[in-house]
């Protein structure tokens, strides 16, 4: 015990005063606090710990929290006469003479063996390459893991301790944790460290109201986390990990109601009347009827729009599910009232094509519309900005840049975001706040591009309310989807070319680039150039990449969509959102690469009019994830079901980060197996906010400050309560 390391300890806390220090101040010292540093453990250095921070255990009390990945299930102890051939066990025995060490025909293997003994027998016992036992002496005993040879009379050890020490059977008897380790850090170091402190667990708060945990029989936080280290049955590790696992989601459920009244608490909104002419007149016109889908999100929609709070509102709906319309029936809710609206696109492209759509569709109701490009010149662009903020434009279309920048609406009520990348739940709150003018917040409508799993929903928009429009209009002819191999690759074309002669259009994705955008470019004018000169000569083929500048690509979308491009050689920038009802093909060149929702996007931009559509897959799969990829999306049609199959599939670590949300990572929980625990937690999340909003009352002052942690303090919002 060096003076550097109480110096390392009491660093930040009360000046030293070595001359008062035991000399033996470590061993005695028993750890008291949760807080504390690891190096008040005999035998932690500040090298040791400065590698266990690695790992995220700063103090105790996160090693409490490091939980194993699994336990070895070491309970079948048994006597020496009753091991049997093959089998692996743990034995008690003591050593009848010194271990001896012997060479073995392989250089760097040298064996060391001993005999030992129980009251039932005895057998050899042999190690590999652990010299140091050689300095035991007869009589010591310990315990053995390994596995038994009969014919020998020989039990090869895999894994042994001395008894008489204190933590005798951490490593070889019960349920043994396995926990992340470092190169420097062992798993037996681990297990050491956390019997030693067990006993403070029982310093750990309780965050959950004895009520909730009576009710849904929950053990208590110290217990679970002791049972999550050192279970003494499976099935107590089993309650205590539904403890832990329903204690993550419940905070998270309940931050998140929490966060959600506080938002509606500090915003003030403004009620819109009822449905009026304009409306009326707009759906009226459509040259198609409402599916229920539509019409149920149009009234959810229309009945917090006659609220004073503002509306944070997801809208979800499969690919063509026509979530386009219940946008526009949003805005002219605040048109019709003389107010305004704004519709943002994540890229310049939509952007343009939302506003077209919109001008097309509005015709006739006397809705001023206005687009705002980036590539306004200066004059142009100022008249913009005047004549909005004079209240002279209803509705502005542009990039999520539109309420970002020097944009000022006279009243602006209601803002629809088309979401590409997902939003966290501090940026869509960022969001809704930059678009707030005169103290009045807009009613904020997010429409999402790609269906996502109901558990996910229920997570990273699990702040908002949610619509979801479940059918696809009917009628829709189904996308005939096929995996085509390449010998079949002549006979795809052929079929294309058929489709363009009978006026038709395709599109042609080009194979996924992970080095850069230049490369994919490139790869796509190369294929242009290919098929121009091949397959596709004497049609027009024009190619669309990220690459292109903001006009060539508006250019090329508009000809595109006016017929006179009949072949689209692109890149997943067509992913989201383009509607070109007389496209008929999509062609997707190693399809193997592409993400199950990337495919389902892509296939969507066809089968938008009452034409026939298909989409052709090319690849060839080469790992099982792939090749269930491909499976699932010729099969299914379903957005909803293949976003499921794809949580499964990826599983939860590579899916669009929860950490990205803003949100506290998930530990413990995963959504596809949890889900049931998932709404559980969130209905007595509801109810928790709901009957204590501010988390006033003192039963759930612990379950306040725990929130606040896992949430962390820096979130701007925690700071106002
Ligand atoms: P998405 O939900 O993918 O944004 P859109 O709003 O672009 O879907 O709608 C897809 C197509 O379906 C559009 O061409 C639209 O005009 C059409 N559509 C929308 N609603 C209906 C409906 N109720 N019946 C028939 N067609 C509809
Ligand atoms: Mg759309």
């Amino acid at each position: 015990m060096t003076i550097s390391r109480c110096l390392h300890y009491f660093a930040s806390s009360e000046p030293l005063q070595p001359s008062r220090l035991p000399r033996t101040f470590k061993a005695a010292f028993n750890p008291r606090e949760l807080r504390d540093p690891l190096v008040v453990l005999a035998g932690v250095g500040p090298a040791t710990a400065g590698e266990a921070a690695r790992l995220g255990l700063d103090s105790l009390g996160d090693l409490l929290f490091h939980f194993p990945r699994r336990h070895e299930d070491f309970t079948s102890q048994k006597k020496i006469g009753e091991l049997k051939w093959g089998e692996e066990a743990t034995v008690r025995a003591a050593l009848q003479g010194k271990p001896v060490i012997k060479r073995t025909r392989r250089r760097n293997l040298r064996l060391v063996q001993a005999q030992v003994g129980d009251d039932t027998g005895y057998m050899k016992a042999a190690w590999f390459n652990q010299d140091y036992l050689a300095e035991l002496d007869s009589g010591e005993e310990m315990l053995l893991r390994g596995v038994y040879d009969g014919m020998k009379n020989t039990f090869t050890v895999k894994s042994h301790e001395m008894l008489g020490k204190e933590e005798a059977g951490l490593h070889t008897t019960g349920y043994v944790p396995v926990y992340p380790t470092t190169e420097k850090i062992s798993v037996k170091r681990l297990r050491g460290w956390l019997a030693r402190i067990r006993n403070l667990a029982p310093l750990l708060p309780d965050p959950l109201p004895a009520s909730l945990r009576a009710g849904l029989e929950l053990p208590l936080r110290a217990d679970a986390i002791l049972s999550m280290h050192f279970p003494r049955s499976l099935e107590d590790f089993k309650a205590a990990e539904r403890r832990m696992i329903f204690e993550e989601l419940y905070l998270m459920q309940a931050g998140l109601f929490w966060h959600r009244h506080h938002y509606e608490r500090l915003r003030r909104g403004s009620a819109l009347g009822p449905a009026g002419e304009k409306t009326r007149g707009f759906i009226g016109a459509l040259p198609f009827n409402l599916t229920a889908g539509q019409k149920k999100a149009c009234s959810e929609i229309s009945r917090d729009l006659q609220r004073e709070t503002p509306m944070q509102r997801l809208l979800q709906g499969d690919v063509g599910s026509g979530k386009t319309v219940v946008a526009v029936y949003s805005m002219l809710r605040a048109v019709e009232h003389g107010c305004q609206a704004a519709l943002m696109a994540p890229t310049e492209v939509l952007a343009e094509q939302h506003w077209l759509k919109l001008n097309d569709m509005l015709r006739g109701l006397g809705v001023r519309l206005d687009f705002f490009s980036s590539r306004l010149k200066t004059a142009e662009r100022k008249k913009m900005l005047e004549s909005t903020e004079a209240g002279k434009v209803d509705i502005a279309v542009g990039t999520h840049a539109l309420i970002q920048e020097d944009v000022r609406f006279r009243s602006l009520r209601v803002v629809v975001v088309d979401e590409q990348h997902r939003f966290g739940v501090w940026q869509r709150e960022q969001l809704a706040d930059k678009a707030t003018s005169g103290g009045i917040t807009p009613h904020v409508l997010h429409m999402t591009a790609t269906p996502i799993p109901r558990t996910l929903a229920l997570t990273l928009y699990g702040d908002l309310d949610v619509s979801t429009i479940k059918h696809l209009p009917a009628g829709r002819r189904q996308i005939k989807t096929w995996l085509v191999p390449d010998s079949k690759r002549a006979g795809a074309y052929d079929y294309i070319r058929k489709q363009l002669d009978a006026g038709r259009q395709c599109y042609v994705v080009c194979p996924l680039v992970e080095e850069s955008e230049s490369v994919q470019a490139t790869a796509v004018e190369a294929e242009a150039g290919r098929l121009k000169d091949s397959e596709f000569a004497g049609y027009c083929v024009a190619i669309l990449h990220g690459q292109m500048t903001a006009a060539a690509k508006q250019s090329t979308m508009r000809r595109f969509a006016a017929g006179g491009i009949q072949v689209l050689v692109t890149t997943t920038v067509i992913e989201v959102g383009v509607d070109v009802p007389n496209a008929t093909v999509m062609m997707v060149e190693e399809a193997d690469r592409f993400g199950l929702a990337q495919l389902h996007q892509l296939r969507g931009r066809v089968g938008r009019s009452s034409h026939e559509s298909y989409c052709l897959l090319f690849g060839d799969p080469k790992t099982e994830q792939a090749r269930r990829r491909l499976e699932a999306i010729v099969k299914i049609r379903d957005g909803f079901r293949l976003a499921d199959i794809d949580l499964e599939i990826r599983g939860e670590g590579q899916l669009f980060g929860v950490r990205q949300s803003g949100l506290p990572d998930l530990r413990l929980a995963r959504l596809t197996r949890d889900q049931e625990l998932l709404i559980l937690a969130r209905e007595k999340a509801r109810v928790l906010i709901g009957g204590d909003p501010s988390l006033k009352r003192p039963e759930n002052a612990l379950l306040r400050d725990e929130i606040a942690k896992v949430f962390g303090e820096s979130v701007d919002w925690l700071r106002k309560i």
